[in-house]
């Protein structure tokens, strides 16, 4: 299944720039409570462009704080599905939230931890809302699938979305494969350390369409059962990832940034990112 646009060797190339950055696309930076000043000395020594997703409103306020505190995080707002039915009866007030955030996410459906049919209307309905809303201001999405991966691929179809991110995705292949066709990214994170299927994934989806993620701080404590992820765990990810693909460390770094620019590259928010960082 390496199919992919890279020859051996191929990546990197005069692009050498790029090489000294990190892309977290998905993290929780709320969820750090003491930790937090730690975290972001990490973020800034080890260069981690840190996307901080936010699974509600004030986890998005709390976030949000940290973006004038360091240049290197860009904080977005979603309601997460596991928090859908405590929003879906009055969607209207979160509006002016979604228009703030630059991308919007954490956003999606989950029918493996969440096995309650009422709980599922809920999440398609405030999955919809946020889907429309992303795609009438052409926003990136940031989507949880998890158990869930047809209809997520139904609804982005059915809305027309041109832009979107699957994050941890540990679903079918050929449910992969039609969500690859519709030009959609999946950014892979600390699961493939350990996880056949999720290395599966992994080496699967197209070069060009491959992003990496922590979930920090809880992604790697619910897999491990020890300790909260800190920013350097995309270290590991990274360097696994590379061991999956045959690439050099700073091959994947490049072109993961590569995929994360292209990404972006219609987003008027992106680009101080862009001109600070590509230096
Ligand atoms: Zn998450």
């Amino acid at each position: 299944m390496r199919h992919d646009i890279l020859g051996a060797g191929e990546v990197g190339g005069s692009h050498s720039e790029n090489l000294g950055m990190y892309l977290d696309m998905h993290a929780h930076l709320d969820k750090y409570e003491a930790e937090i000043a730690d975290v972001i000395g990490e973020i800034k020594a080890n260069r981690i462009l840190t996307v901080s997703v936010s699974m509600d409103p004030q986890a998005y306020l709390k976030s949000k704080e940290l973006d004038s505190r360091c240049e290197w995080v860009v904080s977005t707002f979603g309601i997460h599905p596991w928090n859908a039915p405590a929003y879906h009866a009055d969607l209207h007030v979160l509006d002016e939230l979604i228009a703030q955030s630059p991308m919007v996410g954490e956003i999606g459906l989950d029918y493996h931890f969440i096995t309650d049919p009422v709980q599922h209307e809920a999440q398609r309905h405030v999955f919809r809302y946020f889907v429309q809303k992303g795609v009438a201001q052409d926003k990136i999405l940031n989507i949880h699938s998890k158990g869930a991966e047809a209809d997520v691929n139904t609804i982005l179809g059915d809305l027309s979305v041109r832009r979107a991110i699957l994050h941890w995705y540990s679903g079918p292949i050929d449910t992969l494969q039609e969500l690859a066709e519709k030009g959609f990214y999946f950014s892979l994170g600390v699961e493939m350390l350990s996880d056949p299927h999720i290395q599966l994934v992994a080496r699967t989806v197209s070069a060009e369409l491959l992003l990496t993620e922590t979930d920090n701080p809880g992604g790697y404590k619910w897999l491990t059962g020890t300790t909260i992820g800190t920013p350097a765990l995309i270290r590991s990810v990274v360097a696994k990832l590379s061991d999956l693909r045959g690439w050099r460390h700073e091959q994947t770094k490049h072109q993961i940034l590569e995929n994360f620019w292209r990404l972006v590259a219609d987003d008027r928010w992106a680009r101080r990112y862009k001109a600070e960082m590509e230096v």
